[in-house]
């Protein structure tokens, strides 16, 4: 499997010619400013469907994954999958009965045909270490750079900026990992205490966090820079573990096909069982994962995208018109995690949309790029839409609030805030035809406080997080400086 990119640097050469998978696993963006995506995406027929059925978690992510690696030796991929999907470490599900599963179904209805009831249910994917769902994916790549690193004799220092849940799921990822630094900058006094604990009570060596006296946009600001200064991100090996990293894309693909099959389990074999997933959607990743998933054959009847008040996707997919916003019009949220101006990962799905003509994405990121927006109303691109199963909508802290109160008075499940506004938008848009499966991006201990607000108590903790404020803390406190922060890599990377 060779990889190409959005932009089309490769149009033009075989594709043979194109990077591989580890060629593409540590860096960014493409040279051309575009997305990587393979080639083509592999087909999956249903006799293997379901034969996939029946495999462990860790057996099914090789599955996947080996469609689209193929400089991995085959033998050395499945023990690094095997590695990373164990009960120990997605062992934070509220259920004992699913103890040894890796992403839980959890049935808030249950399909009835005879009451023309498709069925609602949580596909529980936060049960990893830092409690959200990114950790389904970067759990992998950090055992995948580790692996790839020791291969090339090389190392890595990656830097990055978090508001909350990107960096400490990077950091439990990447901790004790060789050839890899981590130097994480947060805004100082600005995220919730647990989120602060769950960063900063590591005391890895190769894991540094920067608390710096400013925003999250100011911490940005700090990686934009630095990563700017080519020549001091050549010395240093500065590298990143952002949401365009292809990688996570794909690991993201595997629990697609788990959820599907949960869902379909107790219905009659050999029909053609369609399945709708609602994913809260910030920078377009998790859903992207679902459309390449569909895109392989699984048969997703609909992707639901649901947004919060910051609604970029959700007019796109409404009115054909991307208009990303710029920072002041984007607001701070009850479900931070969503809060995205403009969506890091929508390229790969518009490439296909305009049926993988480069040139015309490029046209279109000519404009994003100069922070203005594009509008395919009217185009033939947009009437294809549907063939794509995209339907979307949004939710506010009102509906947030009224979801969780609802889903804990029904279903005496507590769920949160970015759950809720996959619920939300998944509950208005589901069919009898079909089961409508929200995928859980967070546990709602993350969000003690929308909780609180929603259900006048506090949510459980996960028994190994009980208490983690009181645990010691490591982290440097900075001013917003460009040059203390390369200071500061300066020391630490010998
Ligand atoms: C990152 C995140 C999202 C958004 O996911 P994207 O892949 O950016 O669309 C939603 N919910 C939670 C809890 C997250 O951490």
């Amino acid at each position: 499997m060779r990889y190409i990119s959005t932009r089309g640097h490769l149009s033009g050469m075989p594709t043979s010619s194109g990077p591989t998978f580890s060629e593409i696993l540590l860096g960014g963006l493409a040279p051309d400013g575009g997305l990587y995506l393979p080639e083509s995406y592999p087909q999956v027929s249903s006799s293997e469907l379901e034969q996939w059925r029946q495999l462990s978690y860790a057996d099914l992510a090789w599955a996947v994954l080996s469609r689209f690696v193929d400089d991995i030796p085959p033998a050395d991929l499945r023990a690094l999958v095997t590695r990373t999907y164990t009960a120990e470490v997605y062992g934070n599900g509220r259920r004992k009965e699913t103890a040894g599963e890796i992403t839980p179904l959890l049935w808030l209805e249950r399909p009835d045909p005879a009451r023309a009831e498709g069925g609602l249910a949580i596909l529980e994917l936060s049960n990893g270490p830092t409690l959200a769902f990114k950790d389904m994916a970067m759990q992998l790549l950090g055992h995948l750079f580790e692996y790839v690193l020791a291969r090339q004799g090389a190392e890595i220092n990656i830097l990055g900026a978090t508001s909350g849940d990107t960096g400490s799921s990077a950091e439990y990822a990447m901790r004790g990992k060789q050839g890899v630094r981590v130097f994480m900058l947060s805004p100082h006094d600005r995220m919730s205490a647990f989120q602060r604990a769950q960063m900063y009570s590591l005391h890895d060596a190769n894991i540094h966090n920067i608390a710096v006296r400013g925003t999250f946009d100011d911490a940005q600001d700090i990686v934009k820079a630095v990563s700017n200064d080519h020549a001091f991100k050549a010395k240093y090996k500065i590298g990143a573990v952002n949401s365009i990293n292809w990688a996570r894309v794909a690991a993201q693909v595997v629990y697609y096909f788990k959820g599907y099959f949960a869902a379909t389990a107790a219905a009659p074999r050999g029909s053609n069982h369609q399945v709708a997933f609602a994913v809260p959607s910030g920078n377009f990743g998790n859903i992207c994962a679902g459309h390449i998933a569909r895109m392989m054959g699984l048969p997703i009847g609909r992707l639901v995208l649901a947004t919060n008040e910051n609604d970029v996707l959700d007019e796109f997919f409404r009115t054909g018109v991307y208009r990303p916003r710029s920072t002041a019009e984007t607001c701070a949220t009850s479900s931070p995690s969503m809060d995205i101006s403009k969506a890091s990962n929508f390229e790969r799905f518009v490439f296909d949309l305009v049926g993988r003509d480069a040139s015309v994405v490029r046209k279109l990121w000519a404009e994003v790029d100069a922070g203005r927006s594009f509008d395919l109303s009217g185009t033939p691109f947009l009437a294809r839409l549907p063939q794509f199963g995209f339907i979307s909508g949004s939710s506010t802290h009102a509906d947030r609030l009224a979801t969780i109160r609802q889903t804990f008075a029904k279903y005496g499940l507590m769920i949160d805030t970015h759950t809720a506004d996959g619920l939300k938008v998944g509950s208005e848009l589901r069919t009898p035809d079909m089961p409508m499966v929200v995928l859980e991006t967070a546990l709602p201990a993350k969000f003690e406080q929308t909780i609180v607000e929603a259900l006048g108590r506090q949510p459980q903790r996960p028994a190994g997080l009980q208490g983690i404020e009181n645990l010691p803390q490591r982290v440097q406190v900075m001013d917003v400086s460009v040059d203390a922060v390369k200071r500061f890599i300066e020391q630490h990377v010998r």
